[in-house]
């Protein structure tokens, strides 16, 4: 869905992460193993990341970062929550 909002809050659930077959979270998971190891932070279920991130995912994904910020929830690692209202 090409009209898609960006998630506005990116948490990213590190277990469901895992769970996915490296072929379709590959980059997501390099990414975020990358920022992991930046901030020195291992021991989470989850990693907030910026929104500035997702458009950089966007572009490596060849999405839009919303049509990304739906995939995200499709596969589980974003919660539905982070689809951002209409009334936003
Ligand atoms: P929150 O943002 O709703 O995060 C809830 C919990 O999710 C956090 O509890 C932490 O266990 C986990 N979490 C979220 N993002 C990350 C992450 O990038 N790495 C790791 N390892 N865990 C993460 P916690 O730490 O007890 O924090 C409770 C609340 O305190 C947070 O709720 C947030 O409102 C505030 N807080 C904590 N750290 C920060 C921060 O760096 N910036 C801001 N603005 N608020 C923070
Ligand atoms: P930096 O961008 O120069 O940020 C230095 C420090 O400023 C960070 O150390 C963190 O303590 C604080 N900081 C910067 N922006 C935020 C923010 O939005 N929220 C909070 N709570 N703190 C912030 P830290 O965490 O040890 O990160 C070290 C370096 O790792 C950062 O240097 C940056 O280059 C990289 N990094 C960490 N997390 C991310 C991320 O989510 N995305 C990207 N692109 N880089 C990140
Ligand atoms: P947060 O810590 O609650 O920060 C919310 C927003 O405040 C950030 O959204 C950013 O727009 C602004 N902000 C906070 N600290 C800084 C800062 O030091 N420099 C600048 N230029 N802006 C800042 P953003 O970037 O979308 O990040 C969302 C969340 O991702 C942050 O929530 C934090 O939980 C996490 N995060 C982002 N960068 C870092 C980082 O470098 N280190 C750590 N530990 N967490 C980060």
């Amino acid at each position: 869905p090409s009209g898609a909002e960006p998630a506005t809050k990116i948490v990213i659930n590190l277990e469901r992460l895992q769970q996915l077959p490296a072929e379709k979270v590959g980059p997501l998971a390099r990414y975020a193993a990358t920022i992991q190891s930046q901030r020195g932070d291992y021991n989470g279920k989850v990693l907030s990341i910026r929104t500035e991130d997702l458009r950089s995912l966007a572009i490596i994904y060849d999405m839009t970062p919303g049509e990304l910020t739906e995939q995200l929830i499709e596969w589980g690692v974003l919660p539905p929550e982070a689809r951002p209202s209409k009334e936003d």
